[in-house]
């Protein structure tokens, strides 16, 4: 999308509409990784994260130290075979599953130090999640899909609206404001749901194979969209895909080999 436009400046969200913030503690200091050049803001540090899930009798080790970091405006791809452990490490980037140990750090945030609620509260303020299908809400429209995590954040609706229609109008979608996700493309619904997990301009973008569903052509172009929106949006990405085209697109290349996070 280099025409020329403005670039997408993530929504402020003003002090006051904010809810106070439980979560805020001294900065953590770098862990040990092989990655990231430090001297940027980090958005996203995961140290030494050990997961192990049991199945049967069986123990299956999945991640076994893996250290993640990614600064803010970079973009990530995590490319790695069926089963190595990608969106097991992605739910616990994202604070949806707990690691067994190790640290998850989002900007300043050890979360591994907060209770439910702040891990929560963070989640919602700070992470934006991208699934292969859209998640839409089926019966609203894709305005009302991008105003309503502003309003649950508790913006008032009439800056979540302004916000919705300005994202939706960066991701090249002006003229399908009042369109309910049936009645859009694969590519427009994907690119709906980046701009609803970009609405409260959070520091870190975790898509999990985003344009898995969708035709090498439609794919390069919802994939345009977010990197065009993640470089200039000062936004951290980690991109789960298994296309090899958009990984070389991106500013880093990771993997999973026996439980760690490697550079390739
Ligand atoms: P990927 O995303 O790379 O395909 P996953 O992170 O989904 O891999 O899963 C890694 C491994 O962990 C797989 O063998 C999967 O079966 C197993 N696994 C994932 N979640 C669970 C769970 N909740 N219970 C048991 N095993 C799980």
């Amino acid at each position: 999308m280099s025409d020329g436009s403005t670039p997408y400046q993530p929504p402020q969200t003003t002090p006051e509409a904010r809810s106070p913030d439980p979560v805020r503690q001294a900065p953590v200091k770098q862990p040990p990784t092989n990655q990231a050049n430090t001297k940027q803001a980090l958005a996203l540090q995961l140290s030494q994260i050990t997961k192990a899930y049991r199945e049967g009798g069986n123990r299956l080790e999945i991640l076994k130290g893996a250290n993640l970091s990614i600064n803010e405006g970079e973009l990530v791809a995590l490319v790695a075979p069926s089963g190595a452990g990608k969106s097991t490490l992605l739910h616990i980037a994202g604070l949806l599953e707990n690691p067994d140990s190790g640290s998850v750090i989002i900007g300043d945030k050890a979360a591994e130090k907060l209770d439910d609620a702040a891990r929560t509260l963070l989640r919602r303020e700070h992470i934006g999640f991208v699934y292969q299908f859209h998640h839409l809400l089926p019966e609203f429209t894709a305005l009302e899909n991008i105003v309503i995590p502003q309003l649950i954040n508790g913006l008032p609706r009439s800056e979540a609206e302004e916000r919705a229609r300005q994202l939706l109008t960066y991701m090249r979608l002006p003229n399908r404001f009042d369109h309910r996700p049936a009645e859009l493309s694969g590519g427009e619904r994907q690119r709906v749901a980046i701009a609803r997990a970009v609405a409260n301009a959070p520091r870190l973008l975790l898509a999990d194979e985003p344009t898995g569903n969708l035709d090498p052509k439609t794919s390069g172009l919802v994939f345009d969209a977010l990197s065009t929106l993640v470089r200039s949006s000062g936004l951290a990405a980690l991109v789960v895909t298994h296309n090899m085209e958009l990984a070389a697109r991106m500013d880093r290349r990771v993997t999973l080999v026996d439980g760690k996070v490697r550079d390739f």
